[in-house]
């Protein structure tokens, strides 16, 4: 198809999500046809972007600073935190506007199958938030997979006690990262819909 440059570049499109082999061909050869406007413009801004990307050390979100813009907003509730799998479905509630609280990002779930313990889940920074006894609620906001409903029923049993009132999103909604994919119509009735864990 093209050199090794060429061949590289179409390899990590393609390892790119919802781009298989045929859209990485077309979206290379998009860039490739005007690499002044298209190709080099976009080179740098993936290297600025990768230099200035930060996990925030509070939530877990992806942004520039840390902490991230969003724990840094006096105005929002900070007693309000809302639990989610992936930096996808924050950025999802973030634009349906329906959360005017914090974030935990728990960067996955639970799964036996995958072999992912409570360890290895972002919890530390809710559990020193909770601690702090800024927290009044937390809302957890996990798929309705079953990974995702162990994933609440663990972290409700961990934060019974600790004096929060804990609730969960309605269900027949899909998360992990598929937030995005619903109306901001139907985000909002599912976070107002939430009833206790
Ligand atoms: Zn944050």
């Amino acid at each position: 198809m093209g050199g090794p440059e060429i061949e590289r570049l179409i390899g990590m499109l393609a390892r790119l999500p919802g781009l298989g082999p045929r859209s990485a061909r077309r979206a290379a050869l998009a860039l490739l046809r005007q690499p002044e406007a298209r190709l080099m413009p976009l080179a740098r801004a993936m290297e600025q972007a990768a230099r200035a990307v930060r996990t925030c050390s509070n939530c877990g979100n992806l942004d520039t600073t840390d902490p991230c813009a969003l724990c840094g907003d006096l105005a929002r509730d900070r007693g309000l935190v809302c639990v989610v799998e992936t930096v996808g479905d924050l950025w999802a509630l973030e634009r349906a506007g329906v959360h005017r609280g914090l974030y935990q990002v728990l960067g996955g779930t639970l799964s036996a199958l995958g072999g992912i313990g409570p360890d290895d889940l972002n919890t530390a920074s809710l559990f020193a938030r909770i601690a702090t006894g800024d927290v009044r609620e937390v809302i957890l906001a996990l798929g309705a997979t079953v990974d995702g409903a162990t994933t609440t029923h663990w972290l409700s049993e961990e934060l019974a006690g600790s004096g929060v009132a804990i609730s969960r999103v309605g269900h027949g909604v899909p998360m992990g990262g598929a937030l995005d994919v619903l109306d901001d119509g139907t985000l909002a009735a599912a976070l107002s819909a939430r009833r206790p864990a």
